[in-house]
């Protein structure tokens, strides 16, 4: 079976793990303070605040807001239900704008539900590919909205040139199979001083010196054995992130011209870091998604489907006041095609290759 992720952390990760074991500080230490600086170097921003896992880094975002009950966040409903789950742990309120054909947020759609309520936008860089940054930028100017990037699957991609997680509050995840992992963790990266300095307290229990508490804060540290399996995959994450894309460009060559197979592209200026390779499969096809996932499986290549509904779509948000649901068609559409196949670094060019060809097979 060629698997759509594996975990792969090398002889250095171990030296640092023992190194931290011998040390006896097992908390938040020098290895986090570490993992801070250099995530910051990379984002290009002044400021990383590290958290134990991805979702508390929006919960975390979004508290340093500071929001008021009612306040409103615009987001996708094409991405994980950690996005959802942040905002409503924040006791803010969800709207979700629809995404265009390349899986981000639309700028229109964020347009056409700002009101007076809108106070945060959120954009997912899903599957590693940037959101449009400029012109969602340009709106939270305009109408003085904060920006909370959720960059959990796009560690290092940019945007005409900008680290994303740079624009506004940028929240990465460090999960198992994350393009950078600590097994469970999550960071926090902004410009912004006073953001940063309230996303420390918070992560505190809202402490400045020790038993000084300046607001009600919480326990969201990292631990330094976390962190020191990151150092390593840092070093490397120009280099896997350069297989990453060699993989995607072997199967956007290999799988060209596949009928009723569209493949994703990447618009100007936009770094893709490629944590998904997602493919759609059109009503055209051969054969539909859900039947090409089964074949893929009986032919020994893993696939994923990122995202089989819309993230509002379970029962458990159906009545809920502080979810607010607008027509979405292109995500509606999309949750129907969508099908990721492996493009992780530790494909070999045969099993790229095998994969091509196991597609082609199924649906040429
Ligand atoms: C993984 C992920 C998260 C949550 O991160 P965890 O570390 O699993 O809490 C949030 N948003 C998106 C889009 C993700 O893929």
């Amino acid at each position: 079976m060629i698997p759509i992720s594996v975990v792969s952390l090398g002889p250095e990760v171990e030296q640092l793990v023992l190194q931290v074991l011998r040390s006896g500080h097992l908390a938040q230490g020098p290895m986090v303070a570490e993992l801070e600086a250099r995530f910051a170097a990379l984002t290009g921003v002044p400021h990383a605040v590290a958290v134990n896992n991805g979702t508390t880094a929006l919960v975390a975002a979004l508290q340093a807001l500071e929001l008021q009950p009612g306040d409103e966040v615009i987001t996708s409903p094409f991405t994980f239900v950690a996005t959802l789950n942040a905002i409503l742990e924040a006791g803010a309120v969800a709207r979700f704008a629809d995404i265009t054909e390349d899986y981000t947020l639309d700028p229109a759609g964020v347009t056409a539900l700002v009101n007076e309520r809108t106070r945060v936008i959120m954009p997912v860089h899903l599957y590693g590919l940037p959101a449009d940054m400029s012109a969602l930028s340009s709106i939270a100017d305009e109408h003085s909205l904060a920006l909370v990037e959720d960059a959990a699957q796009a560690h290092g991609a940019s945007f005409d040139g900008r680290g994303v997680g740079s624009f506004g509050l940028g929240c990465f995840s460090f999960y198992a199979t994350k393009n950078v992992t600590t097994g469970e963790g999550g960071i926090v990266t902004t410009h912004d001083d006073a953001l940063a300095d309230r996303l420390r307290l918070l992560r505190n229990q809202g402490m400045r010196a020790r038993y000084q508490y300046e607001l009600a804060g919480h326990n969201y540290r990292m631990t330094d054995l976390q962190a020191a399996l990151a150092l390593p995959q840092l070093d490397r994450l120009v280099e896997t992130t350069a297989r990453r894309r060699t993989n995607a460009g072997r199967l956007l060559d290999g799988l060209a011209g596949t009928p009723g197979l569209l493949l994703p592209g990447t618009p100007a200026g936009r770094e893709h870091v490629w944590h998904q390779f997602t493919v759609r499969v059109t009503s055209d096809a051969r054969i539909d998604r859900d039947a090409l996932t089964a074949a893929l499986t009986e032919r020994g290549v893993g696939s994923g489907i990122y995202y089989p509904k819309l993230v509002h779509d379970y029962d458990c948000y159906r009545d809920s006041a502080a979810v607010i649901v607008d027509p979405t068609p292109v995500a509606q559409r999309v949750t129907t095609e969508v099908l990721s196949l492996p493009v992780h670094p530790g494909l070999t060019d045969a099993q790229v290759d095998e994969i091509v060809s196991v597609v082609r097979d199924l649906l040429g």
